[in-house]
């Protein structure tokens, strides 16, 4: 089984980290300055009985300009054609406009969309559980999982359930 994953959220959530957990190698470039991934990085995941090809997709932010407009349409055909969308969110901050918007581009899209929501260890569990309330009646998500990307934390049970959709 092999299918390709996208990673889409806002600069520093988290997205690279994830990646570079995963892959266990430093393929996609972190930083703490916002919008340092420009292109789609690919890693790929070749476990014993599946591969998984990761995209980190910038490009689906609300645009500014018409550029902005071009790269969305890129970013959406991607998501479009891709096997589950892993949308990530920072357990440490608030909801705010720039994540609605992304969510109501992702209820047009095909795909399965994983809400991940990481830097758990920030948080609380009675804040995790808030925020996954708040999440839960925004849109239909097909999984939503807690992670640590720094701490590796629940990384195991989001690529068994990611294995699904492959
Ligand atoms: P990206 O812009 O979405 O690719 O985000 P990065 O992967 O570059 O991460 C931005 C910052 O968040 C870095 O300083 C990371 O070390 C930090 N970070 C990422 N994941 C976690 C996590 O699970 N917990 C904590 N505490 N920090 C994290
Ligand atoms: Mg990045």
């Amino acid at each position: 089984k092999s299918g390709f994953i996208a990673i889409i959220g806002r600069p520093n959530v988290g997205k690279s980290t994830f990646l570079n957990h995963v892959i266990g190698q430093k393929i996609a470039i972190m930083s703490d300055k916002p919008q340092t991934t420009r292109n789609k990085i690919q890693g790929v995941l070749t476990a014993e009985d599946y591969q998984m090809i990761f995209i980190d997709t910038p490009g689906i932010h609300k645009p500014k300009h018409r550029l902005g407009d071009f790269m969305m349409k890129i970013a959406e055909n991607t998501l479009n054609e891709v096997d589950a969308v892993l949308f990530m969110i920072n357990a440490d901050e608030g909801y705010g406009r720039g994540d609605q918007f992304i969510i109501d581009r992702l209820k047009t899209v095909k795909s399965p969309v994983f809400l991940i929501i990481n830097k758990i260890d920030l948080v609380s569990p009675e804040e995790l559980l808030g925020i996954i309330d708040e999440y839960r009646v925004k849109s239909d998500f097909q999984e939503i999982i807690p992670i640590s990307a720094l701490q590796g934390n629940n990384i195991d049970r989001l690529l068994g359930e990611l294995k699904k959709y492959l």
